[in-house]
């Protein structure tokens, strides 16, 4: 029971209300002349919010609003963020949330998260006694070496997980107080942070080997201590250490890496879609990759579990696809390959990007290489010489890495192509057509997924559960979709989407066998009673 009065009530961001406590409640909290005379409804008070961000001249200024009004009022931030879901999620996520990262120890202004550094090692348990939550059911960590596509961040990461930890909240409906952001600050490489005066964290170079494996699996066990029905989310670390601890953990404890897996659920159901107006099935397809890290290994594993359900061995859904990385195409012949990259080196001649697109065809070329500007007008003429409708996903984000603009990849296509992105594009005029170009945007699957995983009480999440996302995700895609040339759902569906891909994941832990909590008779009920309302 909550027994604050007066000033106290309005400093609390879940209990206030503000100008929207009735006269009773004004009288019974004592907080009759603290507050103006008018009583605003929690629809007017959004207009009055929406009116202040839409008056800031830069994202940034509009996310530094928000964040702080998340802060005092957080009942009020949910309704207008998921009110205005659209407007808002490219203000709170990608791409000004790279800007936030970029930027954050110089416009740090609340304390928000949990920060751990190589000093706390011994301690991380206690630690989490300070956090004033006890019952944390989604855990968002990073430690800031790959973030989005802008490199080492060091703890400016932070932005990541709390920006992540409000979609869970706004997109999947996981209660707020149940959610953790982390900073494994293990220092930084990055000399022009380390060289800041206004630098916020850890400022040595970082940690790496055991020290940091250490640093990882006790906070890693500190969780399952404190908080053992909590999913982990591992976020932006740099690939080999993503793929490093997804190996570790993934059947251990409830966790995924979003940048692994959640990228290849999103990207893998609009592939889905794509073949909906191409015909034909994955296993007929040529794919290739620019880029061979962490995101595209991640959507390629994926693919390979699909095509393996279209009846393929594992062998032949290999060799449906195709890596070129920075020194380009993958082969059996190329020099340092990562573990993850070696499925997929064919024994194949050494050849740079343009040359393997010729020789080897693909009906689809996915970018996840961070890498800005490299679908050249050249590239998009090729993909469109040899396919009829090519399919081409741009990825890398933020939006000033994507590797063509929606714009020129219809252009230089003639309209031909179906194209997605990781950044959104405005819509784009093209002979007479608007098309509003698809985001594949990982906030489709991960609310979903984890409030799927955490309504069971799941063990562990198998990769197959985001091959049930995916096709969940793409059974979301109306015609209507189609039609506008958009190949994700509206975000406004984003609640309705998070919810049926988690009732999906849900049955699928079920029918593994990988839930802890009994099965409710009525599991959408169940699923729904979870999710969190702001309305006052
Ligand atoms: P990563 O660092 O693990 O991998 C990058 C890869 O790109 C490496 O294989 C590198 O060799 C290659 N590369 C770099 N420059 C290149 C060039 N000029 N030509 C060819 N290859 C080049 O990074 P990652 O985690 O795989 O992420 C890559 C990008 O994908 C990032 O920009 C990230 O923001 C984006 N991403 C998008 C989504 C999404 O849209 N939903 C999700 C996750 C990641």
């Amino acid at each position: 029971m909550n027994d604050k009065k007066g000033i106290e009530v309005l400093k609390d961001m879940r209990l206030s209300k503000s100008t929207a406590f009735t006269a009773e409640e004004r009288e019974n909290l004592g907080l009759r002349g603290l507050l103006p005379y008018a009583i605003s409804s929690q629809d007017i008070q959004k207009k009055r919010a929406i009116e202040n961000i839409r008056r800031k001249e830069s994202n940034i200024e509009k996310y530094i609003f928000l964040s702080a009004l998340q802060d005092r009022n957080e009942r009020l931030f949910y309704r207008t963020v998921i009110d205005y879901i659209q407007e808002l999620l490219p203000i709170i996520y990608t791409p000004t949330v790279g800007e936030v990262c970029q930027q954050f120890s110089h416009i740090y202004r609340i304390d928000k998260g949990f920060y751990i550094t190589p000093e706390d090692k011994g301690d991380i348990s206690t630690l989490l006694d300070n956090w004033p939550e006890k019952d944390i059911r989604v855990i968002v960590v990073t430690d800031g070496s790959r973030i989005l596509g802008l490199g080492d961040l060091g703890c400016n990461g932070m932005g990541i997980p709390i920006g992540k930890l409000s979609l869970y909240t706004a997109g999947g409906g996981i209660r707020p107080e149940h959610c953790l952001p982390v900073m494994l600050d293990m220092g930084t490489d990055n000399e022009s942070l380390l060289e800041d005066l206004l630098y916020l964290g850890y400022p040595h170079k970082r940690l790496q080997g055991e020290e940091y494996d250490e640093i990882v699996d006790e906070f890693v066990m500190a969780v399952q201590e404190k908080y053992p029905m909590a999913l982990i989310q591992f976020e932006d670390f740099i690939t080999p250490n993503a793929y490093r601890l997804l190996e570790r953990y993934q059947k251990k404890i409830l966790c995924f890496n979003d940048d692994i897996q959640g990228t290849a659920a999103v990207a893998l159901a609009g592939i889905y879609t794509s073949l909906r107006i191409l015909g034909g099935s994955l296993r007929d397809q040529t794919i290739m990759f620019l880029g061979a890290g962490s995101a595209a290994t991640g959507i390629a594993d994926l693919m390979v579990t699909a095509m393996m359900e279209e009846g393929l061995t594992i062998e032949e859904a290999r060799h449906k696809l195709w890596f070129v990385d920075i020194n380009g195409l993958v082969t059996g012949e190329s020099k340092n390959l990562q573990p993850h990259n070696k499925p997929y080196a064919h024994d194949y001649k050494a050849m740079g990007f343009i040359e393997a697109l010729r020789e080897i065809r693909p009906s689809i070329l996915i970018g996840a290489s961070g890498a800005k500007n490299t679908f050249t007008k050249e590239v998009v003429e090729l993909m469109s010489a040899h396919n009829e409708r090519p399919v081409i996903f741009a990825l890398s984000n933020p939006t000033t890495k994507a590797e063509c603009t929606a714009e020129d990849a219809y252009k230089w296509s003639d309209g031909r192509v179906i194209f997605a992105s990781g950044s959104p594009f405005g819509p784009v005029t093209i002979n007479d057509r608007v098309i509003v170009p698809g985001q594949g945007n990982n906030v489709y699957v991960f609310p979903g997924v984890g409030l799927g995983a955490i309504s069971v009480g799941a063990r562990y999440l198998p990769d197959s559960a985001f091959l049930v996302a995916a096709r969940e995700l793409a059974r979301q895609i109306h015609q209507s979709d189609l039609d506008a040339g958009t190949l994700y759902p509206k975000m406004t569906s984003l609640r309705t989407i998070s919810f049926e891909i988690a009732v999906a994941v849900a049955t699928h832990l079920y029918q593994l066998d990988l839930a802890t909590l009994e099965k409710p008779r009525n599991l959408r009920a169940h699923i729904k009673s979870m999710i969190y309302d702001p309305t006052y």
